[in-house]
C-alpha cells in the first residue's frame, strides 16, 4: 500500500520537474493562417467575427409564389453559405462585385441580416431577440440557373448559393441603437430603377421565429448571422449593373457587378 503510494508520488514528480526545466508545452502550431471573416460595426473600432451564415428560403409570400411554391403550407427551411462568401461592403460609392463563373442568370436578393452575439439550442421565440447583436443589409446573390437546375435534379443548392463573394453585407448597426426592426421598407434598385420593394412586416417567419426554428436544428453561437429572406421580384444582373439596397434605418449597400 505504502509502496504504491510512493510510486504514484514518484510518477507525479517528473511532470512538475519537466514544467520547471522545459518551456511550457504548446499545442501544434498552424501550418498556415486562415483569415477570420469579420463585419464592420457602425460607430465602433471593433469588428464582428462571423462564424456561420444561415439563410432562410422563401420567407416572403410573394417571393415564395414567384419561385413556384405555396407560401401558406410551407414550414421554414434553411441553407448555409460558406463564411468566407461574405463580401464586406462599406457605405459610399458602389463596390466592385465579380460576376461569378458558371452562370448566365445571376440574381439579386436583398435581405435583412440579423447577427448573433449569443446562441443556444431550442431557443423560444420570446427570448430569441436577446441573442441578436444587430442588423445589416445583405444580398443573397444567387446563380439562379444553377440553383433551379440542381433543384430539378433533386441535388443540393450549394452551387447556386454557396459561391465566392456570394454574400455582400454592409456594416452592422447594433440593436442597442436601432432596436429590433419588425417593420420598415426594404428595397433594391438596379441602375436607378426600383426592382424589389416590400416591408419587413411581410416576412412569413419573423427574425425571432427563425432563430427558434434554426436553434431546433443547430446549436446557434455568437458570430452566426442569418440572412432573413428576400421579397418578390428577384431578377438578373450583368456586368456593369449597379445594385443599391435599402432597408429603413440601415446604411445603403451598393455594388457594381464587374467581369471577373
Ligand atoms: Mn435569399
Amino acid at each position: 500500500m505504502a509502496k504504491s503510494k510512493k510510486k504514484s508520488k514518484a510518477k507525479a514528480r517528473p511532470k512538475s520537474k519537466a514544467k520547471s526545466t522545459k518551456p511550457k508545452a504548446k499545442g501544434p502550431s498552424l501550418l498556415f493562417a486562415i483569415a477570420q471573416t469579420t463585419l464592420p460595426i457602425v460607430g465602433s473600432d471593433q469588428v464582428f467575427p462571423v462564424r456561420r451564415i444561415y439563410c432562410i428560403g422563401r420567407n416572403y409570400a410573394a417571393h415564395a409564389r414567384e419561385m413556384g411554391s405555396d407560401p401558406t403550407r410551407e414550414p421554414p427551411f434553411f441553407f448555409q453559405k460558406p463564411t468566407d462568401a461574405v463580401q464586406v461592403v462599406y457605405p459610399g460609392p458602389a463596390v466592385d462585385h465579380p460576376y461569378p463563373p458558371l452562370t448566365s442568370n445571376y440574381h439579386y436578393e436583398v435581405e435583412l441580416v440579423a447577427v448573433l452575439k449569443s446562441g443556444g439550442k431550442n431557443i423560444p421565440a420570446a427570448k430569441a431577440l436577446d441573442c441578436v447583436y444587430g442588423y445589416a443589409v445583405g444580398l443573397d446573390m444567387t446563380r439562379r440557373d444553377l440553383q433551379i437546375g440542381m433543384r430539378e435534379q433533386k441535388k443540393p443548392w450549394s452551387l447556386g448559393k454557396g459561391f465566392d463573394h456570394g454574400a455582400p453585407v454592409g456594416p452592422i448597426l447594433p440593436a442597442a441603437r436601432i432596436g429590433h426592426p419588425s417593420k420598415g421598407a426594404i428595397s433594391l434598385e438596379v441602375n436607378g430603377v426600383e426592382r424589389q420593394k416590400s416591408d419587413l412586416s411581410n416576412m412569413t417567419w419573423s427574425v425571432a421565429e427563425q432563430i427558434e426554428k434554426l436553434s431546433e436544428a443547430f446549436e446557434l453561437k455568437a458570430g452566426d448571422i442569418i440572412m432573413t429572406g428576400t421579397p418578390e421580384n428577384v431578377g438578373p444582373v450583368v456586368p456593369g449593373d449597379v445594385i443599391v439596397c435599402k432597408i429603413a434605418g440601415l446604411p445603403d449597400l451598393s455594388i457594381r457587378v464587374v467581369k471577373r
